[in-house]
Formats: structure tokens, sequence, C-alpha cells
């Protein structure tokens, strides 16, 4: 099921989406496909999923290239625009191998990089609201510079996305590239992975089987969950912006909640019967996040559209669908 009306576009693209086959990268692909472009997908398929994208291998618009962006990119033809959106986003995953994430990050954008200027391509980084790290303002603006450990278990992913948007800028300026950052903010719905270890995927997942619902900490930490169809709207937008638009953007839904107030949320929406259990706060999990997106409004007019309840009713039959029997997180 798609979560996408298809929209009109004027022009053809050659499209190629590094992480094509993760969460994001699965959605992104089938808009861009849907609205008659020509895509390429390159994946390590580490967090990836098939499933993701296996409705668009039939499509002649679209080319699958199993590959890790760690390693030099293999020949994959001329591209218009390129998305980065290549790199584990949870943080059990990405912390399950911290070198290869660090490294996802910087050698992977040099690659992009590299390959985008030799095309004159626009490229867009997927970063992060972690280069923010535990925030001391709230809500955060992309002018607030961050609190982040840079030796933590977090700081593989914070410190690379941080990083990667300092290369990006840095291409910008000594080689006039044309280039987009986003940092994202949470975002959740269908095809997210059962066993990602995210918030709503777990919650969901434990809710849907009657099982303890993992609060981790007392649950006052808050994070503000955007819906998958506003962010690949606010992608796109970022991506079709006006060539001036090198600074970061946040994307995020800027509706904040505690992570208890989530907990109860699923719980009630799913009618369970499950209850919370509190258990160790992780190392560095940051305390709020909360994007200000007026500069994503004046520079896009873009907004999310999509409240939690709402989200969470389309992608809760996708879990009951998919995961209902792979508990995650006991
Ligand atoms: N969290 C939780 N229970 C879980 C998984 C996560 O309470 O089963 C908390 C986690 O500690 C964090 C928040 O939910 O405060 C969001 O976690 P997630 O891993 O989804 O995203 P991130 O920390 O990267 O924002």
């Amino acid at each position: 099921m798609s979560v996408f009306a298809p929209s009109f576009q004027l022009k053809r693209r050659r499209i190629l989406v590094a992480g094509g086959a993760g969460f994001l990268g699965g959605h992104l692909c089938e808009k861009l496909l849907g609205d008659g472009h020509l895509v390429t997908c390159l994946d390590n398929f580490q967090t990836g999923r098939l499933e993701n994208i296996e409705h668009l291998l039939c499509n002649p618009r679209f080319t699958l290239i199993r590959h890790d962006i760690v390693n030099p990119l293999p020949g994959i033809g001329d591209a218009d625009q390129v998305y980065n959106l290549a790199c584990a986003a949870s943080p059990p995953k990405y912390q399950q191998d911290p070198i290869h994430t660090f490294k996802t990050n910087i050698f992977g954008a040099i690659h992009l990089l590299e390959y985008a200027k030799e095309q004159n391509a626009t490229i867009l980084q997927s970063s992060t609201s972690e280069v923010y790290g535990d925030p001391k303002i709230s809500p955060q603006p992309e002018t607030y510079l961050g609190n982040v450990n840079t030796v933590g278990p977090r700081s593989c992913y914070d410190e690379g996305k941080r990083a990667v948007e300092t290369l990006f800028y840095e291409y910008r300026t000594q080689h006039g590239l044309n280039t987009r950052i986003a940092r994202i903010f949470n975002t959740y719905g269908p095809r997210m992975s059962p066993s990602d270890g995210r918030v709503v995927s777990n919650f969901v997942v434990q809710a849907l089987a009657g099982k303890d619902v993992t609060v981790y900490g007392d649950g006052s930490q808050t994070r503000s969950f955007c819906y998958i169809s506003d962010m690949i709207e606010g992608l796109m937008a970022l991506m079709a912006a006006p060539s001036g638009q090198g600074q970061p953007v946040n994307l995020g839904n800027p509706t904040e909640f505690t992570i208890l107030e989530l907990a109860q949320t699923v719980i009630a929406q799913l009618n369970s019967t499950s209850k919370l259990k509190f258990v160790a706060l992780p190392v560095d999990d940051p305390m709020q996040r909360k994007p200000d997106i007026s500069r994503a409004r004046d520079l896009l007019e873009w907004a999310p559209q999509v409240a939690l309840a709402e989200g969470l009713a389309e992608t809760i039959p996708y879990f009951a669908a998919h995961a209902a029997h792979k508990l995650v997180a006991e």
C-alpha cells in the first residue's frame, strides 16, 4: 500500500538513492518512480530490506545495485540528483559496528560527493537531529550549534553526521557543488523494521503482542514524531528548492511528546492489555527533541500534515501484518 498520492512532474530525472532499501529510502524510491523518474537504488542491506523495494523491482525505470558506499562506487551511469540516505539510524543498529557507521558517513559521503561533482548533480545529505546532541534549548533551530559528546556510544553516528555536514559545506564552497542538508527528526510509518529497536516500532510491536512496553528511564524525555509521507515530501521539496539552499534545514514534526505519553497513546490506540515496564535509560540519550521548522516553512513552504494519532493508525496495521509474532525488546 502506498502512503502517497501521485504528483505531477514536468521533467524526468535520473536519480540515485543511496540507502534506497531502507525505511526512508524505500518510500522515496517509490514516490520518485510514481512521479515518472528513473531511479537507481544503492544499498548494502545492512539495515535496508528487500521487502521495502521488492514491489519496485519489476519497474523498468528502477535499478537496484547492492553496494556498500564505504567502498568506491561501482559504475552506476549518470544522475541529475543524488540522495544520500545510507546509514543505519537506530541506536542499537548503528552501535553494532560503530567504526563502520563512522566510515559509512565519512567515506560514503566523499564517494557520493565526488560522483555528484563528476555528474554536476544536486546532492542531498540526510543529516539528523542528533547533530544537536542533548540540546540545551528547545525547540532547536538550525543556528543552535549543539551539545554533542565526542566520546560516547552515540558519537559514531552524531559526529559522523556532523562531519558530513562539513564535507557538504566544503564541497559547496570549494567546488561550487549544489548541495542540500536535511536534518531529519524522528520519523515513523509503515515499513519500519519491526526489529529496528526504535521507540515507535518497539512500542507498537510490544503492545500488539500484549507484552510489556519498555519505557527507557522515567519516560520524561521527549521526541517529536514525523509521519513518513510528510518526511518524503520535505526531502523532495528541499531537493527541488532553488540552488542557493546549502544551509541545513530541519525536517520534522514540531509536536513534542514525552516517551511516556507515546507509550500511553500506543496502548490506548490499540486497546492493549500491555503494562509499562521502566528500564535503564541508555547512555547519552537526549532529554528533548523538538524541531524549529521556521526555515523549512519559509524556504520550502513545507510543514507536516499528519498528526501522531493519524500516523499511528496507518502504521499499526503494517506491524500487525508483519510483526506481531516478532517481539523486539523483552
Ligand atoms: N525508547 C524507549 N523504549 C524503547 C525504545 C526507545 O523508551 O523500547 C526511548 C529512547 O530511550 C529515546 C526515545 O525512546 O529516549 C527515542 O528512541 P529512538 O531509538 O526511537 O530514537 P532516538 O533516540 O534516536 O531519537
